[in-house]
């Protein structure tokens, strides 16, 4: 019997502060964005969420729970 999901998103969620409007945000995996671009010569990938208040884009620590593993 394969895996049954049953809940609308990822459970685990960490809480970050926007670095524009600075009002604490709560987010999953799911709403961590990615871009990737070479600094220093190397490929480099940062994580970021987009505020869903003032729409600026606050970094957070590589995590993301869409690839389903984790960095740390
Ligand atoms: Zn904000």
């Amino acid at each position: 019997m394969p895996v049954k999901v049953v809940s609308e998103g990822p459970t685990a969620s960490k809480q970050v502060t926007c670095s524009k409007c600075t009002y604490k945000l709560e987010y999953t995996g799911e709403d961590v964005q990615t871009s990737s671009g070479y600094s220093m010569g190397e490929h480099d990938v940062s994580f970021y969420i987009v505020c869903p208040r003032c729409g600026a884009n606050t970094s957070v620590p590589a995590w993301s729970l869409r690839e389903g593993r984790s960095w740390y």
